[in-house]
């Protein structure tokens, strides 16, 4: 199934032409639906007849709002979307206005087990299509505009699911949300975060746009690493590094990286100073979250002295860029690591 959300810029044309539309309709569509967020195409006196004819036999997105949940920070909303099989995902508006960000799924349910993630504890269910990722950035946009009268400018492939296992439909959805002609979000501004899968981060090191990398290591070592994230054994430090290096060389970008503190198990003065060595001479902002409580895993985030000393010595002592990322939506289980679909 394709449906109208799917289309690129580039194949919205291709596809017009083979159907015999003159291809120059694809701007006005581009407006209607990914700028003005248009929902009622039909209705619309500036779309031609022929492009309108055509657009009665393509499929559209339906995203349902199963629910809507705020948090008591006020800003940030947590949306349980419905997907046309029935399967659902979570979606997120998260930051306050002049900076509002959408927080957006890339599967349902993840395959890489991380033991500290209420998505791991899923499984994976299925890869989401580009229009379906397309999509719930259209609907946190419409939220963003209603509640704000702002324009959605910041993404963040932080939701359910790890990206780079379902690069080429994240890609593409990514090549629809940075269109110039349609919704325009700066590539700068689009964060992906991935759990280390080092051939995506090599991929995306060759696409053309300079997405803003996140990598989640939450180790210091293999051995560490490895009893939090499973898949570090298929992709260890040592090549998750020279990937990120690499990125951070052929974009000349920084590239962020995240750590989630579990009390006992990475928040020590030792982990803060070897995890300065492992990124000494390379371009990083680390960011710092204190893990977020799930059922299945009985960690817990380290006490605001502990923290505040494990900052200190990235930042005083080692000079490493780090921010404390404020928590946000954890009230409502909209914290990273807390999507599960319920
Ligand atoms: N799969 C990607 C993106 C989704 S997870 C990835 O792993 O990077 C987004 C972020 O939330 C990751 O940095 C992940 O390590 C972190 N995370 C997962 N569970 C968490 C939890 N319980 N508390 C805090 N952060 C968590
Ligand atoms: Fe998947 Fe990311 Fe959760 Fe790991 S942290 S299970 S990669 S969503």
């Amino acid at each position: 199934m394709k449906t109208l959300h799917d289309y690129t810029f580039a194949s919205l044309q291709a596809r017009l032409a083979e159907d015999g539309v003159k291809p120059v309709h694809a701007a006005d569509l581009y407006r209607a639906l990914h700028r003005e967020l248009d929902q009622d195409l039909e209705a619309r006196e500036d779309l031609l007849p022929p492009l309108k004819r055509w657009l009665r036999g393509q499929a559209r997105e339906v995203l349902s709002v199963s629910r809507e949940t705020l948090s008591a920070d006020g800003w940030t909303r947590k949306y349980l979307l419905k997907l046309h099989d029935g399967q659902a995902v979570e979606s997120v508006l998260m930051g306050y206005a002049g900076r509002l960000t959408a927080c957006l799924s890339s599967q349902v349910g993840c395959a890489m087990g991380c033991v500290f993630c209420a998505t791991g504890y899923m499984g994976f269910r299925r890869h989401l299509r580009a229009g379906e990722m397309v999509a719930q950035a259209h609907h946190i946009a419409r939220v963003s505009k209603s509640l704000a009268g702002e324009r959605l400018r910041n993404i963040v492939m932080m939701g359910m699911g790890e990206p780079l296992h379902n690069f080429a439909e994240v890609a593409e959805a990514l090549e629809i949300l940075t269109e110039p002609r349609g919704i325009n979000i700066r590539p700068a501004r689009v964060s992906i975060s991935t759990v280390g899968h080092v051939p995506g981060i090599q991929k995306l090191a060759r696409l053309k746009k300079n997405y803003t990398l996140s990598v989640s290591l939450h180790g210091a070592s293999d051995e560490e690493r490895g009893a939090l994230i499973p898949v570090n054994r298929r992709w260890p430090l040592v090549d998750l590094l020279g990937a990120c290096r690499e990125y951070s060389r052929i974009k000349q970008r920084k590239v962020y990286i995240a750590w989630t503190l579990i009390d006992g198990v990475n928040d020590s003065d030792d982990h803060a100073l070897r995890l300065a060595r492992l990124v000494q001479g390379m371009e990083v902002h680390v960011n710092l979250i204190p893990l977020n409580p799930i059922d299945a895993y009985d960690g817990t985030a380290p006490g605001a002295e502990r923290t505040r000393q494990f900052h200190g010595i990235l930042r005083e002592k080692s000079g490493v860029p780090v921010t404390l990322r404020q928590k946000r939506g954890v009230d409502v289980g909209a914290g990273c690591g807390q999507l599960a679909g319920k």
